[in-house]
Formats: structure tokens, sequence, C-alpha cells
């Protein structure tokens, strides 16, 4: 637990107060840290102090999984338990801890509580487990003393690739400050940007042909376009850095390795659109990466990259930094736009658009961390040069996340296109164990499965389109031949049922249903009739969901149900 006392919290209290709302959720964090839970009389402090009404603050409390309203012990564990940390036996490590701690709450040890927790952003350490917030690759040997010891060194990453552009700083076990960042080109788009006009910077965006690499791969340029003519001040450019996508972790080694990179992405953003304001907002389980951003963020300030009229132009910026609090909806923009504005994560009805009416009902570009890094790259290489990587219609270098059963999990920059075999027999080193390949799934939760008939299709939107797998965030979690896949599937619905927002109906009800069928196909006893269940509750949520969340909830599940039909059936007795 924090050091910090309650004065201090009373003190941070003062200085959010004049903030109103939208310092509901760093209020609540500062309360968590001073106290280690958020009691009904802190509560009702904090929303006379942010004029917040009672009530509300509790339904925020309660929307976010990582605040607490009552004591919950001096040491937090967090163990992982989404496919890949489960290849990699993080049930055995659980029921290890669990045993373990049993053992110290009853004896004159501290309280511990361990508790089982979605992706935590460390495929690459599988088994991987967050102690108060801080990342530890987990082994079933281990105490839970030796995991907490075990946090004072950050598991590495391992970064490679057939291309190193935004990665050329990363994976050095290194965070690159402002100095070495200014030594290798740093912040020279930036200087580049402003001597040319906001048009000519979006033009050069569009050129490019990026697209958002957060998932959506929404075209970037005509995101800017977009904001920069929507009538309004201010304007906002917000950093989606909420990655939460099961097997995702690239922005959290951009943001660890080198966040200046993002920084300078945002001020070109803004430089192009006109916005005043930036806002990083980072899922709440990255305690480490919201660290290194902070202190990026103090050093661009005091090097004058932020602040008023930068570099003596009329330019002025400035960056805020949020901290999420453990939900996955929070990735989608306009439940992130909540989070910021201080309330439940609640997905808002689109049209309209967060260009024209975004944060705080104003013009807003949100872009993902992976977009922006690659920003301030196209503008130093220029569009021409940087359209030579990747496909015509894929543009540029991609990060891919590769974790599960391959030799040599980490994070690989190649430029789009390259097939899936490269990604797992070459730069992953091929198949652990030497067991045979027997599926991928690309994409995260929220994407499909590739199979050995997968295994040369080319690494790009259009090539992956055309098989019915998307691209998503560059997610890749492999599974060997002697997997159960039916025990990944579970984790998925499950994963979905519990991170659903419950505002509409089809995925609020459809995630519910399809995670009971899903126990029953783990069990191997689906019952008649739960095939046709199953497609058509996935259908439903795909169709009448209202965000992306619920219409991407059974997709993972409805290719495996092309290409594994025997696994939903019933058992010939049941038949
Ligand atoms: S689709 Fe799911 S997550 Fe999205 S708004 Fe509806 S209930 Fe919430």
């Amino acid at each position: 637990m924090s050091q910090s006392t309650p004065s201090s919290f009373e003190s941070t209290l003062s200085s959010l107060a004049p903030h109103g709302r939208t310092a509901l959720l760093p209020a609540l964090h500062a309360a968590q840290e001073a106290f280690g839970y958020i009691s009904d009389q802190v509560a009702a402090q904090i929303g006379r102090a942010l004029g917040v009404p009672l009530a509300e603050v509790f339904g925020v409390i309660e929307f976010y999984t990582l605040f607490h309203r009552q004591p919950v012990g001096e040491v937090f564990l967090h163990v992982c338990n989404d496919p890949a940390c489960a290849l990699a036996g993080a049930d055995t490590v659980f029921k290890q801890i669990v045993f373990q701690t049993a053992e110290a709450v009853s004896g004159e040890a501290p309280a511990v509580r361990v508790e089982k927790s979605a992706c935590l952003g460390l495929c690459d350490h599988a088994p991987a487990v967050l102690v108060q917030s801080l990342p530890a690759k987990a082994s079933p040997a281990q105490t839970w003393q030796e995991l907490v010891a075990a946090t004072a060194t950050r598991p590495l990453t391992y970064v490679d690739g057939d291309v190193r552009l935004l990665t050329a700083l990363c994976g050095r076990h290194t965070t690159v400050r402002l100095e070495e960042y200014r030594q290798n080109q740093g912040y020279q788009a930036f200087e580049q940007a402003l001597k040319q006009s906001p048009a000519a910077i979006i033009e050069t965006i569009k050129q490019s042909g990026l697209v958002g690499r957060g998932g959506a791969a929404f075209p970037t340029g005509l995101k800017w376009e977009s904001a920069a003519r929507a009538p309004g001040t201010p304007k906002y450019v917000v950093c989606n850095a909420d990655e939460a996508e099961p097997g995702a972790f690239k922005d959290r080694v951009l943001m660890e390795d080198n966040p200046h990179a993002i920084l300078e992405g945002m001020l070109i953003a803004a430089y192009a659109i006109g916005a005043s304001k930036g806002y990083i907002y980072i899922r709440g389980e990255y305690l480490l990466p919201y660290r290194v951003m902070t202190a990026a963020v103090e050093e661009a300030q005091a090097g004058g990259w932020l602040g008023e009229r930068i570099l003596g132009s009329d330019f002025s910026f400035e960056i805020e930094i949020r901290r999420g609090a453990g939900a996955y909806i929070c990735g989608e923009e306009t439940a992130l736009f909540e989070s910021i504005e201080g309330k439940r994560g609640f997905p808002r009805l689109k049209p309209p658009f967060p260009t024209t009416h975004g944060l705080f009902g104003k013009p807003t570009v949100i872009n993902n961390v992976e977009t922006l890094a690659n920003v301030p790259l196209i503008l130093r290489m220029g569009a021409e040069a940087y359209r030579q990587l990747g496909t015509p219609q894929s543009p540029g270098p991609k990060l891919f996340c590769l974790s599960g059963d391959v030799n040599r999990p980490g994070l690989y920059e190649v430029p789009l296109g390259v097939p899936l075999r490269h990604l797992i027999e070459d730069l992953g080193q091929g198949m652990r164990h030497g067991h045979p390949f027997q599926a991928a799934l690309i994409g995260g939760a929220a994407g499909a499965f590739a199979t050995p008939e997968h295994l040369d299709v080319p690494l790009s939107f259009e090539g992956l389109r055309q098989v019915g797998i998307p691209l998503g965030a560059g997610v890749i979690t492999v599974f060997n031949a002697q997997r159960d896949l039916r025990d990944a599937f579970y984790r998925l619905a499950r994963f979905f049922a519990e991170e659903s927002c419950g505002k509409c109906y089809p995925c609020q009800m459809g995630t519910q249903r399809q995670l009971e069928i899903m126990e029953r196909v783990l069990q191997g006893k689906p019952l008649p009739g739960d095939w046709e269940r199953l497609q058509d509750v996935g259908w439903t949520m795909t169709d009448a969901s209202i965000c992306g969340l619920g219409q991407t909830a059974a997709s993972a599940i409805l290719s495996a149900m092309q290409h594994w039909p025997d696994l939903f059936r019933p058992p010939a007795e049941y038949q």
C-alpha cells in the first residue's frame, strides 16, 4: 500500500476540485492510493469537492474493477487468465498463490488479496501477474513473496523485426529520454510541421495511406481533416492508450521505451487540426507506462516542447494524462471520452462522430498509440517513401504482438503484407516444444482464427479480409496441435460476458448466453440445439449491438464454428 497520508490526499483533492467532475477518476485513484480503498466517507468527500452527486460517485466506483469500496489488504495480486497466459499455466499459478496466501492470512503475514484478471498486456511474459500494479512473470514454483520481489526488475519484451522504424529505439531495456530522443531526429518532424500549413500536414498524412492501428483501420488523414474543418473550439487530440485487447502489448512497449515519439505525434496532430489540449488515456493496469509517460510530459514541458507558444510560434498545446481503472470498454472511443469526463464508460450512440462531437462535445481527434507513433516517421520520410513499405492498399510498417506456443514471443515490426508463416517460423523461431501448428487467434478476442491453410496469407488489411480475418490491433496468439481449443473459446466468451458494459440488450444478454453455451462446449456436452442457439446469439450481437464490443463479441467463436464444427456438436449419445 502507498505511504501517502490522508493529508496528502486532502491537498490532492483541493487541487483537483477546480476541475469539477472531469477530475473524478484522478480523485478516486488518489483516494485509493492514500487509504487502500475508497470508503463511503471518502466517496462523499470527493463528491462534495467535485460537485458530483454521491450516487453517481458510487456508480463510477462500481463500474471500474480496480476501485474498491472495502479494504483489500496490504498486497494485491492480479493473475491473468486469458488465452496466452492460460497456455503457460496461469491457472496453476493462481491456485498456488491462493493456497499460499490463505496460509499468509491466517498467520502473522500481512493480508494478501489475489484475483483473476483479464489480459494484463504482458502476454510475452506468460503466465503474467501484476503485483501492486507492477508486472512480473510468474511460475508455479514461486512463492507470492518471491513474486513481490520480482517486480523490482520489469520483465523485458523481446523486440525485433524486418524493419525497425517505429521500434528503432525500443527493446533496449531503457526508456529513451528527451536528450537521446533529440539526438535521434526526435521532434524534427514537429519542427518541420510548424513550417508548413496545417492543410499541408493533413495532405501528407492522407498521401501516406496511414490508417488507424488500434483495430478500426479508419484513414487517419480523413479523420484529421474532418476535425480540422469542424466548427467549435476548443479542439482536442486524445491518445487512446487503453490497450486491453487480449494478446496486445505493443502500445505498452512503445510507451515504456519511446514515449516522446507519441508526444511528437500528438503535437503534429494538434497543430494540424488546431487543438490546444490533449489527453493520453492509459489503461489502469499500466502503472509503469503511466509513470513513464508522465515523466516524458514533464520533460517535454521543461524542454519547451509543450506549453505556450511552442518554439516561438503561435501554436500552444498542453497534455494531461488520465489513468483508466479496469474497464476494457473504455478502449471504445466514446466510452473513453465519458471516462475522462468523470462518468461510467458507457459508449455513446454514433453519429455524431468524435471529429465533430467528441470529448466534452467538442471536435476531437482520437488516435491509438501506434498510429501516433507513425506520424513523425511519415513526416521525416515523406509520404512517398513511407508508401514503399507494405502493400499498395496497406502501406507502412506494423507492429505484431506474437505470443502463445512459439519459441520466441515478442513484439515484431514488419512491413504490412508479410505472411503469417514468417512471423511464426522465422521471427518467432517456430513452434514451442516442436508441436505442430494448429491455429492462431488473430486480432485478439474480437478477432478470428487462422488455421494451417492460412499460414501463407499476407498479413495486410486486404489479404486477411479475403479470408474473413480482421487484422485488428496486430495480435497473434498461437496454439499448437496439442491444445484443446475449447478452453480458449470458453475464455473468450467469459471475457466478453465480464466486459460487456450492459448498456444495450443484444450484448448484455447475448454475451451471457454465449458464455453459458460455451461452458457446455468446454465440458464436451453441448445440448441439441446449442449450435443453432450459438449462431443465433452470435449474429444478433453482431448485427444489433450498439458498439464494437458487442459487434465483435462472437466473431472468434463464429469463426471457430466454421473451422472445427465437431467441437460444438453434441456427443452422439445426445443426438
Ligand atoms: S455493445 Fe455491449 S459494450 Fe457496447 S454498449 Fe452495448 S452492452 Fe455496452
